[in-house]
């Protein structure tokens, strides 16, 4: 007999129970097993729960225990059992090691096949939302959450890819299959980094829209991103990189192209990435990595043209970086050396004198007048990471843009018609807390909470609408609803954000440290913020004087204000802009257009787009149905094997799934289509087996009532049995296996 592993069903992750086509398989290779292999199982089925856990966490004897939750996820993780359920949503945990379950085999097993038939698995959830999508024609969304490190973008390829390889395909689909994974290795290039907490972190945030046609077949996709991390571009932290692209560039880039951009072979020549000090990283290989983005580039549908003017624009950053000024320290700065200047104005297609001026000189605008007002050297500093930071954000959105057009949905047989569903992956950066938390955590901490408010809508909502579909009565569940943050936030004139763009448009002494103050004045008694000031006029001895805290739904932050102004005004001298706009660079005339400048009204502050383009997204996802990937990561020295039950903690209180399981224990545990219930348990009574004849409610209230289930165990609805405690179903199972 072949080797198995062998466990219960539905705690089961490798046989499927007798009855399903007359035998049973090994779910490792697929092979039937005869009536001896089923029996040798069975046998050790029953202490194989105790070795593996329980494959849904609805399941635990235990439900509100924290510790009988973690023990469960330890359990798992120790045989590689890295997917774990709460009803529908799935739980994973980082492996750290290549897990042979992601191969043909087994996306194969996972179509078509009912969620709880099968080990929880990634390939379930995308099934399951495919499979919606294509019977009930709604739209799905599939939410991944998580951590840095803990997984996201990985699952978020492999749905993309399980999709590349199930769904129905012709030629054209190919082209879209292709362009849709390789789009894929452009955006990581330009947009992850190696970080201390993730070799490949994704500095910005990403929903992408995978359209299917009516025969199933993806046709075409659509992404948006969200809050580039740009300061990265101009500094990183000792032991993190800059984004991959310089590093893949200069170590994979050709001879005679690095001649072109006046580059040269040595991460460590350029100030914008020496700063982190670690310039390589074992992980990974910038030179097969620049022979993959070089070609997604292509696939995608850039020519020769466009990626030489794109990699000029990279390569521009970079001498961007090695400017240096000269000068007394408050006294009018100037530029050193005219090497990088020579470079950029032929890279950027613009007049090297005027760049010269634009980046020592600050041009004002007093009673109708222009006046150059000279920088210093910190001025000057800044006023060039300004533009760096300025050129990189506009090419990423425009690379992004780029890629939407090659993977727009073109409609050949119905031109006109707009029949595509979607699946839309959203993969963006979960709660944040750090020893020093910035702007950027501010702004990631909001997002989240902002999510927190769609999963209660989603989630409580969808459970309510199914019981009343279903005819059930059920007594609604107490949570904590987080909108009173969320308003804290983003209410019109006295949130958080409103104040600060406030303090952004004042001119005169408005700084980081009025900004706190305007802060405790509005918000000073609100229950959900707090400050160093007590009430009785004393300080609070655990909080610095820049810091607001705010009790977040998944904890307490700290936020340090210094930088929150200058972060949010994210501005770019007015001289600088119209040097760039005279660029000759093709890319460059998209990104910095010339109405720019005309424009009288103010550009929005980074907060203000950011807060309308999570309007936006919540939008798309409130109008999809929802499923649900929580990330998990098990140790920070990303090891496989290691489980930090104390980080653990942490994530699992973050990821509110403690609270997950209770909305879901609250109801009905377990729901099942009387079809799908009869089938799997008609052999457990005479009247049912083989067949019932009759209708399937009555069949499946015969079959539960010789089971002995008590009235107040289950309902039944009008397609689908709720069953309230698992401990019902489990035995039912039990039953099945010891028969
Ligand atoms: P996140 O997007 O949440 O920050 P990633 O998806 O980039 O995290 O994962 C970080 C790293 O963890 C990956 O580069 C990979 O090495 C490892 N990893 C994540 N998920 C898996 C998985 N399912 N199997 C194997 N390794 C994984
Ligand atoms: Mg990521």
């Amino acid at each position: 007999m072949m080797e198995l592993k062998i466990q219960l069903v539905p705690t089961g992750e490798i046989i499927l129970p007798p009855g399903r086509n007359g035998e049973s398989h090994c779910h490792n290779c697929s092979k039937a097993v005869g009536s001896e292999g089923v029996r040798v199982m069975m046998e050790s089925a029953l202490t194989a729960r105790d070795r593996v856990g329980v494959q849904d966490f609805v399941l635990l004897e235990n439900h509100t225990s924290e510790a009988a939750f973690i023990e469960n996820l330890r359990k798992r993780f120790k045989e590689n059992l890295i997917y774990t359920y709460i009803g529908s949503v799935l739980v994973s945990v980082n492996p750290y090691k290549e897990l042979e379950i992601y191969t043909k085999q087994h996306m194969e097993r996972y179509r078509g096949v009912n969620f709880y038939e099968v080990s929880p698995h990634i390939y379930a959830v995308s099934d399951n939302a495919y499979r919606s999508m294509r019977t009930e024609r709604r739209d799905q969304c599939i939410l991944i959450s998580g951590e840095s490190g803990a997984g996201k973008t990985e699952a978020s390829k492999k749905i993309l890819q399980y999709y590349a390889v199930t769904c129905p395909a012709s030629d054209k689909v190919q082209t879209i299959k292709d362009r849709l994974l390789q789009s894929n290795p452009v955006l990581e290039a330009f947009g992850n980094a190696k970080t201390l907490r993730n070799d490949n972190s994704s500095r910005f945030g990403k929903y992408m829209d995978i359209q299917f046609d009516f025969k199933g077949a993806p046709v075409g996709g659509h992404i948006l991103n969200y809050l580039l991390e740009k300061s990265r571009v101009v500094h990183q932290n000792h032991g993190e990189r800059n984004f991959h692209i310089f590093y893949q560039l200069i170590e994979g880039g050709e001879e005679d192209l690095l001649r072109r951009l006046g580059l040269e072979r040595n991460p460590q020549q350029y100030q914008y990435l020496v700063k982190g000090n670690c310039p390589k990283v074992s992980s990974i290989n910038d030179r097969s990595d620049w022979k993959v983005v070089r070609k997604a580039l292509t696939v995608i549908g850039f020519n020769d043209d466009e990626v030489e003017e794109l990699l000029n624009i990279i390569a521009s950053v970079l001498h961007l970086g090695n400017i240096q000024f000269g000068g007394e320290e408050s006294g009018h700065a100037y530029i050193m050396a005219d090497t990088q200047i020579k470079y950029l104005a032929r890279l950027l297609g613009v007049d090297g004198s005027v760049l010269k001026e634009a980046l020592v000189n600050k041009k004002i605008i007093a009673k109708g007048e222009e006046l150059m007002s000279p920088l210093n050297l910190e001025q000057a500093a800044y006023a060039r990471d300004a533009l760096s930071k300025a050129v990189y954000g506009r090419t990423f959105s425009w690379l992004v843009n780029k890629i939407n057009i090659s993977l727009a949905f073109k409609d050949e047989v119905y031109p006109t018609s707009k029949s595509a569903s979607v699946i839309g992956l959203l993969d963006i950066y979960g709660f944040e807390v750090f020893q020093h938390n910035s702007f950027e955590q501010f702004c990631i901490n909001y997002c989240n909470e902002k999510l927190q408010q769609l999963f209660i809508e989603l989630t409580l909502k969808s459970e309510q609408e199914e019981y009343e579909s279903e005819g059930i009565t059920w007594e609604p569940v107490q949570y904590f609803n987080n909108k009173i943050i969320c308003d804290l936030v983003e209410e019109k004139f006295k949130g958080i954000i409103s104040i600060l763009d406030e303090e952004c448009l004042r001119p005169g002494d408005a700084s980081d440290i009025t900004f706190l103050e305007k802060l405790e004045d509005t918000l000073g008694g609100h229950a959900h913020f707090v400050t160093h000031k007590l009430a009785d006029g004393k300080t609070r001895k655990a909080m610095g004087r820049e810091e607001f805290r705010l009790l977040h739904y998944a904890g307490e932050v700290n936020y340090n204000v210094t930088g929150f102004l200058d972060k949010n005004n994210d501005l770019l001298f007015r001289n600088l802009k119209e040097v760039m706009c005279q660029s000759e660079n093709k890319i460059l005339t998209h990104c910095f257009e010339r109405e720019e400048l005309t424009d009288k009204k103010r550009p929005e502050t980074a907060v203000t787009q950011f807060k309308n383009s999570l309007a936006k997204l919540m939008e798309i996802l409130m109008s999809k149905e929802p499923s649900y990937i929580r990330c998990i990561k098990p140790n920070d020295a990303k090891q496989a094997g290691r489980f930090d039950e104390v980080l653990i903690r942490h994530q699992v209180k973050y990821l509110g799934l403690m609270e997950n399981l209770r909305v879901r224990r609250a109801g009905f545990a377990y729901r099942r289509r009387y079809e799908t219930f009869l089938q799997r348990y008609k052999s457990l009574c005479p009247e049912t087996w083989p067949n019932w004849q009759g209708r399937l409610a009555d069949g499946v209230s015969t079959l539960v009532k010789h089971l002995g289930y008590k009235p107040e165990e289950y309902k039944l609805g009008r397609s689908k049995i709720f069953i309230r405690f698992p401990k019902t179903l489990f035995a039912t199972e039990d039953a099945l296996e010891v028969r």
